[in-house]
């Protein structure tokens, strides 16, 4: 189970709140000063926790809170609001054109973010939607990427576009897209090359394909177990590329949170899912309400 350290930490502090019966200003001060701390120490953004216990406390400190009945009850219940709305509200879906046109999906991220894996992850989800996906590999830089993708492909019984190493990646989408046409495909998910760090070349490869071809949704993959590495880069990833949405892989592994946490207020672009194991059915929607009250209990 995700966030298993910051979860225990926020449920001692909502533990003591509860029992106090009546609360005090100086009471909620202290426990929020708790919740910073644990949130802090789960790696979250630290402009996002000063701006989230922000936003807690002026809702906390009125009188109809203090002057409750349970007031206790009545800050857990703020705490758990303001995280839903830091994780963005809403779940948000990867928007589809109509049945009979291409929907184009690029899908960029660093080297073992979990890219290839997402990618046929993703195929499997349009297939249960009543798709027909296209998976192509334009990582040409590793062979072992392209093979692992035909693999993958063939076990979520999902066609893989491929064209070997010797070709540019922008013509491979291209080519890929008009095998997509013919064959009445409606999904075109585009398998791209990362790198250990972000670079210029990475960069300038994903703007390359996003300049020549109508690409209607960028997502970028990110390793959450890297905590504010995730979110680094995908800032950068944003800022150069421009992204649509995140997808979080390793969340099963992911003991404090803060990627999780921070990413959408960071960068303002929703998280669409997570990934929860290596299995090609372990890809989950984000609820950002069901991810609060994992994490708070
Ligand atoms: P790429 O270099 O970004 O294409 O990364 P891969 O798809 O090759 O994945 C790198 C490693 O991460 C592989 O061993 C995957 O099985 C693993 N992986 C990917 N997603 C997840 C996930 O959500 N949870 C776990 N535990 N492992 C994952």
């Amino acid at each position: 189970m995700a966030f298993e350290s910051l979860s225990e930490k926020l449920q001692n502090v909502f533990k003591n709140l509860r029992n106090k019966g009546r609360l005090t200003e100086a009471d909620v001060k202290a426990a929020l000063k708790e919740v910073k701390m644990a949130l802090l120490e789960a790696d979250v953004n630290f402009k996002v926790v000063k701006q989230f216990i922000k936003s807690v406390q002026e809702r906390a400190i009125g009188q109809d809170v203090l002057n409750s009945l349970t007031p206790g009850q009545m800050v857990i219940k703020i705490v758990n609001e303001e995280m839903v709305s830091l994780m963005g509200s809403e779940t948000t879906e990867i928007p589809l054109k109509p049945s009979n046109e291409i929907t184009i999906i690029l899908m960029a991220g660093l080297q073992g973010a979990g890219k290839t894996t997402t990618c046929a992850k993703i195929a499997g989800k349009m297939k249960q939607k009543g798709r027909s996906p296209l998976l192509v590999a334009c990582d040409v830089y590793r062979p072992a990427a392209i093979r692992q993708l035909q693999v993958n492909g063939e076990k979520q019984g999902v066609p893989v576009f491929a064209m070997g190493e010797n070709q540019n990646p922008v013509n491979i989408a291209k080519a890929a897209v008009e095998h997509a046409v013919k064959n009445n495909m409606n999904v075109v998910i585009l398998d791209t090359a990362g790198r250990l760090h972000v670079d210029e070349e990475m960069m300038a490869e994903l703007q390359n394909i996003k300049a020549a071809l109508d690409i209607d949704e960028t997502i970028l993959v990110v390793d959450a177990m890297t905590g504010q590495d995730a979110v680094n880069v995908a800032k950068s990833f944003d800022e150069t590329v421009g992204l649509d949405g995140v997808i979080l892989t390793k969340l099963d592994g992911d003991t404090r949170g803060g990627a999780a946490l921070s990413i959408r207020a960071v960068i303002g672009k929703p998280i669409l899912y997570v990934g929860m194991g290596e299995k090609l059915s372990d890809l989950e929607q984000f609820y950002p309400d069901r991810m609060a009250s994992r994490i708070l209990g």
